[in-house]
């Protein structure tokens, strides 16, 4: 039996009042009708069923621009559709071939908002490189994307698979799948880390990608890694531009802008850099405990309020002069001073196994993956504060936990030694990793005691590696920033590199690398730029002291 559910009072209390009313303003600019097919067991039948019905009831009762048909498995419409996943939304299904296997919970309820955007407005809205390498698939790909309700990454990959089969629906089609809901599909597919990819069966991306980088992808069939725009398209000019929208780039685009300069951030992924993907923060001043990720939209929304952003946007190359020359992957800026807000990428252990089993069980992300291994066995390694933290969220999420460190103490903050301790959590001390194995997915790790030289093959799901993170300099080497002898960016106490107008700011420059002090660094190289590029009185040779 299908129906289709009148528009209703129903949306009450789905959302906070103020975010009821934008979405209501931006369901009611849609020039078309969005229609929304949710197959899921009878009332009562099943959980996640349940969950979907009202998740999709609340987005249908603010709008009837959305129209949704309730359909049960075992209707015509579902198999006419092939559909064996419940619950599943199809959207739009007589001109689209988008799926949503799952409830799209948490971060996945901006992808479920981002399609039905893009439906009201029948188009990808692609950008215009990215439409570029669309037009030349010529071959129908089937795409499957496997998400996590917590991972912060997946509704970016998810919409541009979304984007690719609105632009192209006689030969793409998509699936997004739901890890939660649908593990026995993940594990099929050894999909051990969101956000994973596949096209036509064949795995194509792990990880976040920008919009160009996923159709070069999907057009080459394997991971891209490179994107270098055809063709230069708009120019923006700027007084700064800000590389990285991490804590340190943010609060430099806020001052920049409250300073007076005109200021763009480009983030070639999510904004928020490794905060973005710690299950919880304690040491903010002024929260408790906070999880990153809401942390992470508080600091994103101040920044909106002042500086432009352009998200999923890749800087490919600086040229230094006055203006510095600015390419990315989707424009050109022109601008007097740039600061590198680079931040860091986690640390690979380096052992044999790991690289290959990496999304297979090999994970550098609890909050993203955790949730995989409920019930599972892992091994966290790292002896620091991003192990401890880690180890405590998968524990505290069912997932069964032991601590590898290679030393015979903790280098974290006392409280969460107490919290691993209070727990209970195992720990191997001076213990190393030394290889990984595994055929389709981590079934062993070979442990090697650095004190009795004990060799030993250890059964375990999965291997969370926390040991720290690397700083990322390849722009800054290539454009010739002087870098340290450890890696991080050479510069002086007002934040400025070798080059002229190239400043830097946060985990990038090393130091404690904690939240404050990134935007702390941030703040000092905004006012260092405003300075140099403005040369205030108080700057001036003479100027009275003070
Ligand atoms: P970290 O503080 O650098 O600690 C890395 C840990 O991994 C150390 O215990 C290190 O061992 C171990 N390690 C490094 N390389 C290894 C290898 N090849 N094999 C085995 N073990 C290895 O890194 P982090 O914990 O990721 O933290 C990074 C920064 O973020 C720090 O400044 C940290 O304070 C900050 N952070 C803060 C919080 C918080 O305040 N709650 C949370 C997360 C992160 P050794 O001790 O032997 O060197």
């Amino acid at each position: 039996m299908t129906k289709e559910h009148q528009s209703s009072s129903r949306s009450e209390g789905f959302v906070r009042s103020d975010l009821e009313n934008e979405l209501k303003a931006v369901f009611e600019r849609l020039p078309h009708p969005v229609s929304v097919y949710l197959v899921a067991g009878r009332a009562g039948e099943d959980v996640l069923s349940r969950a979907a019905r009202e998740l999709i009831r609340g987005f249908q009762g603010l709008s009837d621009r959305i129209r949704v048909t309730e359909v049960e498995p075992r209707d015509d419409l579902a198999r006419k559709w092939k559909v064996n996943s419940i619950p599943t939304f199809l959207f739009d299904p007589e001109h689209y071939s988008i799926r949503y296997l799952g409830v799209p919970f948490g971060e996945e309820a901006r992808t479920l908002l981002g399609i039905l955007i893009l439906l009201g407005y029948r188009s990808g809205n692609l950008t215009e490189q990215s439409a570029r390498v669309l037009q030349r698939i010529d071959t129908p790909r089937r795409i499957k994307v496997f998400v996590s309700a917590t991972c912060p990454y997946c509704p970016e990959q998810a919409m541009n698979a979304a984007r690719a089969a609105m632009e192209k629906p006689d030969l793409i089609s998509v699936e997004i799948i739901d890890i939660q809901s649908n593990q026995e599909m993940a594990n099929r597919y050894s999909a051990f880390s969101v956000p994973q990819v596949f096209a036509n069966e064949v795995l194509i991306a792990q990880g976040a990608q920008s919009e160009e980088l996923f159709m070069l992808s999907l057009e080459k069939m394997e991971q891209q890694t490179l994107f270098i725009p055809e063709s230069d398209s708009e120019e923006v000019e700027t007084d700064l531009l800000i590389v990285g929208g991490g804590p340190a780039g943010l609060t430099a685009g806020i001052y920049a802008v409250r300073s007076g300069l005109k200021t763009a951030i480009v983030e070639k992924g999510p904004l928020g850099g490794q905060i973005a993907t710690t299950p919880v923060v304690e040491n903010y001043p002024g929260f408790t405990r906070v999880p990153g990720k809401a942390l992470v939209d508080i600091l994103a929304s101040h920044a909106l309020e002042y500086v432009q952003i352009f998200p999923g946007e890749e800087v490919v190359e600086v040229r230094p002069g006055n203006p510095i020359r600015i390419r990315t992957t989707r424009r050109r800026f022109k601008a007097g001073a740039v600061i590198l807000a680079t931040g860091a990428t986690y640390r690979r252990l380096g052992v044999p196994g790991e690289m290959e089993l990496a999304g297979r069980g090999v994970s550098y992300c609890a909050t993203c993956d955790g949730t995989l291994f409920k019930g599972k066995k892992v091994l966290v390694v790292g002896g620091g504060n991003s192990a401890l933290t880690e180890a405590l969220y998968l524990s505290n999420i069912g997932v069964s936990v032991t601590l590898v460190h290679r030393r015979d103490a903790f280098r974290a903050q006392e409280h969460l030694v107490k919290n691993v301790a209070a727990n209970r959590i195992p720990v191997l001390w001076d213990t190393e990793v030394k290889e990984i194995r595994g055929r389709e997915q981590v079934t062993q790790a070979k442990l090697v005691n650095r004190k009795t030289g004990e060799t030993t093959w250890t059964d375990t799901d999965g291997v969370f590696v926390a040991i720290g993170y690397v700083p990322t300099v390849d722009l800054a080497r290539k454009l010739g920033v002087e870098v340290t002898p450890d890696g991080f960016i050479r510069h002086d106490a007002h934040h400025r590199t070798n080059i002229p107008g190239i400043y830097s700011a946060g985990d990038v420059e090393g130091g404690y690398k904690q939240i404050v002090t990134a935007m702390a660094q941030g703040t000092e190289a905004a006012l260092s730029v405003y300075e140099d590029l403005t040369h205030p009185y108080w700057k001036q040779e003479g100027a009275p002291p003070g």
